[in-house]
């Protein structure tokens, strides 16, 4: 069974820990502030699920998550070799053809464009 002391889930949405909590009927629930995200797993089979992933691989499963997201939005400048995260800020523009062209390198004094193309 799931013990809310040292249990916890990661938010579906910005991956942190959240604690998991009881409710009075003794249904698992988690709560991330920061998203919002409220999740209650109310019935039975969801239950034995929740606890199984908490209890062993959902540590490990959200490693693999966030090594996935870094692979994906972590880029490196060409130019610089600076490794940057992808912003939507950075987004360089294609005045040609009005697309998006690449996400620029943060870093002052350096031009460097990564071409959108390279990350999907
Ligand atoms: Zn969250
Ligand atoms: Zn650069």
């Amino acid at each position: 069974m799931i013990n809310a002391d040292t249990k916890w889930f990661p938010c579906p949405l910005c991956l942190r820990p959240l604690d998991v909590r009881m409710t009075k009927r003794k249904k698992p629930y988690v709560i991330c502030s920061l998203c919002g995200v409220q999740m209650f797993v109310r019935e039975r089979a969801g239950i034995e699920t929740l606890s199984k992933l908490v209890e062993q691989g959902i540590k490990a499963d959200v490693l693999t998550r966030i090594g996935q997201l870094e692979q994906r939005y972590r880029l490196t400048c060409p130019d610089c070799t600076k490794p940057f995260w992808v912003n939507p800020e950075l987004t360089g523009t294609n005045w040609l053809n009005g697309k998006v062209s690449g996400y620029r390198c943060p870093e002052k004094n350096c031009s460097g464009v990564v071409p959108t193309g390279q990350h999907s």
